[in-house]
């Protein structure tokens, strides 16, 4: 008689599986029988088990085989599939505090992500880079923008596009909301509102903005990091 005992490890987000199999020696079963049968039936139950896990679009990431983020922190892009392709574990000087790191490759930008947790499977405690987010202390419109700016960092003029119009947000939340854009930026600058540098990018990110918006034939495509550069000075 043969028969398989699955049982879960206690938090139902890992995809620890162990399955015993018990044989009765009596009946002769092969021991090589048991073992194939232990492997398969771990592999299906695996597999359901991180499809139902990955249908929950709320669950936290965990160390899995793929990192289950809403999107990329390099390219923006949204479900991206990110691949593990190294893991190592690593202690403190006294041998105590180790932690269990797992590094993931995007398959659109092939950027690195690099998790840990305190195990293998186990809930991400801190990763890098981390998924961007706007400040809060930015005002909502301009947030709004920003924030649309850095989700579409795999579309780079239109990320630009959208920091000009954070940049023209921010200036109208300060009431400068007489004239175009270059006026408005060198007002606030004589006013002190912004420093000269700031101005100066805040015309870089217009005239970028510009040529994307003119389709200038004369200016080559934005890439995704003179995007995340616009965006990054903003931040
Ligand atoms: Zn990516």
């Amino acid at each position: 008689m043969c028969g398989r005992s699955p049982s879960f490890s206690s938090s139902p987000l890992t995809a620890k599986v162990r399955i015993v199999v018990f044989c009765t020696p009596a009946t002769g079963t092969p021991s090589h029988t048991a073992r194939n049968i232990d492997m398969s039936e771990t592999r299906r139950v695996l597999a359901s088990y991180q499809v139902s896990a990955q249908e929950d679009p709320w669950r936290k990431p965990h160390l899995f085989q793929h990192l289950n983020l809403h999107r990329c922190p390099h390219c923006a892009v949204a479900s991206p599939l990110l691949s593990r392709i190294w893991e190592g574990v690593t202690v403190d000087y006294t041998g105590q505090n180790g932690k269990f790191w797992v590094s993931y490759v995007c398959s659109t930008c092939g950027g690195i992500i690099t998790a840990w947790s305190l195990r293998d499977g186990g809930e991400v405690l801190d990763m890098y880079p981390s998924t961007k987010l706007v400040d809060e202390s930015i005002p909502d419109n301009a947030a709004d923008y920003l924030q649309q700016a850095l989700d579409s960092l795999h579309a780079p003029a239109g990320a630009i596009m959208l920091t000009a119009s954070a940049v023209d947000s921010m200036l109208k939340e300060k009431n400068y909301t007489k004239g175009d854009l270059k006026t408005r930026i060198n007002q606030a600058a004589q006013d002190h509102l912004i420093t000269n540098e700031m101005a100066e990018w805040a015309h870089e990110v217009r005239l970028d903005a510009n040529a994307q918006r003119h389709a200038d034939q004369a200016v080559t495509r934005p890439t995704t990091e003179d995007a995340q550069r616009s965006i990054e000075l903003e931040a």
